[in-house]
């Protein structure tokens, strides 16, 4: 069946035909620009092998879903149950879950999807790549986000925690952005496609690497030795101290200043003992 939401109009229509209203609390933006649609889905085309199992986040009222379902095995999870409603009737085809996306990957004991994509709902992006990123069994080999561009910008930086974090999983590419007209309701910012290559295993244990960042990130402008002596002692501070003199990591820099290698280095050193 073909798409037939790409206006306000028939976005607002279907909700009030459904007796629903549109929840911005969710991140619902809807794509209304089919050739952005289009330039997404053939990315998906060119960097995902065709008829592969593959899950989509937040699939919405199916912009992206009515392309995939011809290509993939498609599986979907949707948490707005007007919007499933919704996508039944237009596509039965496609396998789709109601539910939270947090608490399907928390159930998901085995996860049988190595390709992700999706755009994410903005208010827990973060939240999301976390959970993709611990699932194990079959990991993840790719996935294609589109989320808020100065949330891609930071993830493409470097020199915070939570790029530090996400590249000891996977590299992550630009693709490019998205205007926010392509959206209704428009949002207040660009989006950017991302793509994330996955390691077949992370390069150090990400429980110690999180402990690390969470005690050397905690203080802005603060010389590391400072930032972790300021608060709880994830790890002793006298492990740290030891470590790091093993690394010749100078100390009085601030965390930002460090390069990410270090801190797998770090890590890696603190599970050895
Ligand atoms: N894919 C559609 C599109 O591009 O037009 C919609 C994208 S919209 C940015 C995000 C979608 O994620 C919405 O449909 C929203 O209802 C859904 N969503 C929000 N929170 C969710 C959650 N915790 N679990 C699953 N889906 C969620």
């Amino acid at each position: 069946m073909k798409y037939s939401f790409y206006s306000k109009k028939a976005i607002l229509e279907v909700f009030k035909t459904y007796n629903g209203v549109l929840q911005k609390r969710l991140g619902q933006n809807f794509f209304i620009d089919p050739n952005y649609v289009e330039k997404i889905f053939d990315i998906i085309l060119k960097k995902i092998p065709k008829k592969v199992t593959l899950l989509e986040i937040g699939p919405g009222l199916g912009a992206l879903s009515h392309l995939l379902k011809d290509e993939y095995d498609l599986y979907c999870v949707e948490i707005d149950p007007l919007l499933c409603k919704v996508l039944h009737q237009h596509y039965p085809e496609i396998h789709l879950f109601n539910t939270d996306i947090l608490k399907f990957f928390q159930e998901t004991k085995e996860n049988k999807f190595s390709y992700i994509v999706g755009n994410l709902p903005y208010y827990i992006t973060t939240e999301i790549l976390i959970k993709v990123l611990h699932l194990n069994h079959k990991k993840p080999i790719k996935s294609i986000f589109l989320v808020q561009k100065e949330y891609a910008e930071k993830l493409l930086e470097k020199n915070n925690s939570i790029s530090i974090y996400v590249h000891n999983f996977a590299t992550i590419n630009k693709i490019f952005s998205v205007p926010k007209e392509s959206f209704f309701p428009m949002p207040k910012v660009e989006s950017t496609l991302i793509e994330l290559d996955f390691y077949p295993e992370p390069k150090c244990d990400h429980v110690i690497l999180e402990k690390i960042l969470r005690m050397s990130f905690r203080g802005k402008r603060k010389k590391i030795q400072n930032s972790w002596k300021m608060g709880e002692a994830l790890i002793s501070y006298e492990t740290l101290y030891q470590k790091a003199e093993i690394l010749g990591i100078n100390l009085n820099l601030r965390a930002e200043q460090i390069q990410p290698s270090i801190f797998y280095e770090l890590a890696l050193q603190i599970q050895k003992a």
